[in-house]
């Protein structure tokens, strides 16, 4: 049985610009000798990608010979463009977009910007090339069952996790990137490319989020000017900044910062010290 045969009708290939993703893109073509015009390979850019994100799916597309349709979110109809590899925001900006019109800051609990920065984007695209229906093709491995285990979707699409069928681990994923002449130049420590997805994903241990903090502190200010930008946009709608302004509520992106200022290296060396599980991965 071929896990990577394409089921039948329109198929969305969704590429986030990671690892899992890319090899699951890889052996969908390899299986079924590229691909036909009713299937599409998507990536949604958020802004807040890493560089070597962006080049990396640049790379797949081109090596592999396999049209990527580069998309960001907008906050105006028809609320999605096309971009490409030049053209795509490096600032943040579909992400800052997306926070000044609904005027609060996702989190744990409501992760809007997957939603509309991701899932909505791309199907707002789909819809626009005349799709009713389709299969919405997700890098699920077999090792992720509290990703696999959700409700089906009660919309246009029916999810298929190739990967999690054909019993693909991280050690699959990571020892086919080995082997490849190429590959996502983010750091992968035991099987967690923190970098991937957006940098400062709420998502993300706090230790990864004090990681970036320390290591690139120019993107880590994004996450914190959005943070006073949230509670700006709820002061002047004549409301008292509350959860919606953060995107922890254990600690704002300004007391983290400083808390590192304060205590140098101790947080990073002591293990445990900022540290929570891990979700990290993005679905959209
Ligand atoms: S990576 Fe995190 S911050 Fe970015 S869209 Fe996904 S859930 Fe939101």
């Amino acid at each position: 049985m071929n896990h990577y045969a394409l089921p039948d009708g329109n198929v969305q290939i969704a590429f986030s610009g990671g690892r899992t993703s890319g090899y699951m893109l890889h052996q969908i073509l390899a299986a079924n000798g590229g691909l036909p015009e009713r299937a599409v390979v998507t990536f949604q850019n958020t802004g807040r990608e890493m560089p070597q994100t962006l080049d990396f799916v640049q790379e797949v597309g081109h090596r592999w010979g396999v049209r990527v349709t580069w998309l960001e979110y907008r906050a105006t109809a028809p609320f999605f463009e096309i971009v490409n590899h030049n053209s795509a925001d490096r600032t943040g900006a579909p992400f800052e977009a997306l926070i000044r019109k609904r005027k609060f800051l996702p989190n744990q609990q409501a992760r809007f910007c997957s939603t509309e920065l991701k899932v909505r984007t791309a199907k707002r695209w789909l819809r626009s090339l005349g799709w009713d229906r389709w299969t919405n093709c997700v890098g699920i491995r077999a090792d992720e069952p509290h990703r696999l285990n959700k409700p089906p979707p009660r919309d246009r699409w029916v999810v298929w996790t190739p990967l999690a069928t054909a019993g693909v681990s991280r050690h699959d994923v990571a020892e086919f990137w080995r082997a490849q002449p190429f590959d996502l130049r983010l750091p992968n420590v035991r099987g967690n490319c923190w970098l991937g997805n957006c940098d400062g994903c709420f998502l993300k241990s706090e230790a990864h989020v004090a990681a970036l903090v320390r290591d690139f502190p120019d993107r880590a200010a994004w996450w914190e000017r959005m943070e006073a930008l949230a509670t700006e946009l709820s002061n002047a709608a004549g409301m008292t900044p509350g959860r919606g302004a953060w995107f922890s509520k254990r600690y704002t992106r300004a007391e983290l910062r400083e808390f590192i200022a304060r205590q140098g290296d101790w947080a990073f060396e002591t293990e445990g010290a900022l540290c929570q599980a891990s979700e990290g991965d993005c679905t959209g």
